[in-house]
């Protein structure tokens, strides 16, 4: 392959869930910018629209679509809806995510299923829906969001470590599964991102902004646009060699102690 063409995603469409806010729009911006159609998918219209507006203002062609990725009904509608607006269907980016920061005596089990059904069961129901648009394409891209807490615990969120463990393992299935009809299946594991997401947890955890940063090696929490390079680098030809993986997207805070 000529090299100027490994990171150029001109041609394809990805289709970013929580892609209206937070490091979804960091990764939408970042995949716009490598020459991508995007449907962005989140659940606040009035946040959908500002995020088209914006990617449009970058030069992107874009669309928003409102669904709740954990409604199995509506998601399975919605890469034929992607299909029927775009053209076709390339990349799947399944970032959309909750957390309820409770400790595990406190949790109610609705509580528990409303985490995993946003957080894992959505991005199995994305990836199944996506599956036969990429598979008769003879090609597909797809990034799981995981985190932090897919490799570690803490007391104050255990099923949100749970359902980003399992989004780690529902990578490396995927990423078996659908190696023969050339579809890759990554992983990134943000670190502390600075979004509405934890601005909450700033509010909720003790000293958690002085620990951050000084456990972070880079001195700083995360920003929606670092998100934007490792996007376009599991969704381009660059990584068609790579599947299955989980890579830390943290300023090194995974391998500080
Ligand atoms: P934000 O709260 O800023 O963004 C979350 C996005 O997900 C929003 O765009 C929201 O859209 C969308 N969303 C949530 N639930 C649903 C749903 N049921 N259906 C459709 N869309 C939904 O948080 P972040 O950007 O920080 O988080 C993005 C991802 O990154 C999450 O998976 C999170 O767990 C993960 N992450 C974040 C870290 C951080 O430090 N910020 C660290 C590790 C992982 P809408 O409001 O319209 O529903």
């Amino acid at each position: 392959m000529n090299d100027s063409r490994l990171f150029d995603l001109a041609g394809k469409v990805a289709l970013v869930t929580g892609g209206n806010g937070g490091i979804g729009l960091g990764i939408a911006r970042g995949l716009a910018a490598a020459g991508a159609a995007i449907a962005v998918v989140g659940r606040k219209a009035e946040k959908l629209a500002a995020a088209v507006e914006h990617l449009e203002g970058l030069g992107a062609r874009a669309v928003g679509l409102p669904c709740d990725v954990a409604d199995e009904g509506a998601v399975t509608a919605l890469a034929g809806q992607v299909a029927d607006r775009l053209g076709r269907l390339d990349i799947l980016v399944n970032n959309a995510g909750i957390n309820i920061r409770k400790r595990p005596e406190d949790l109610a089990a609705a509580e528990w299923h409303q985490v995993m059904d946003a957080n894992l069961t959505s991005a199995f129901l994305c990836a199944k829906a996506c599956y036969p648009l990429m598979q008769q394409a003879g090609a597909g891209k797809i990034i799981n969001n995981g985190s932090m807490l897919s490799i570690f615990g803490a007391p104050w969120s255990p099923v949100y470590a749970a359902s980003k463990g399992g989004v780690v393992q529902l990578t490396k299935s995927l990423a078996t599964a659908w190696a023969a009809d050339n579809i890759q299946v990554n992983c990134i594991l943000p670190g502390w991102i600075d979004t509405e997401l934890t601005q909450r947890a700033r509010e909720q955890i003790d000293a958690l902004n002085e620990n951050v940063l000084k456990r972070t090696p880079a001195g700083r929490w995360g920003r929606p646009d670092d998100f934007a390079g490792v996007a376009v680098f599991l969704a381009s030809a660059a990584s068609d060699f790579i599947t299955g993986t989980a890579l830390p997207v943290d300023g090194g805070y995974s391998i500080a102690i």
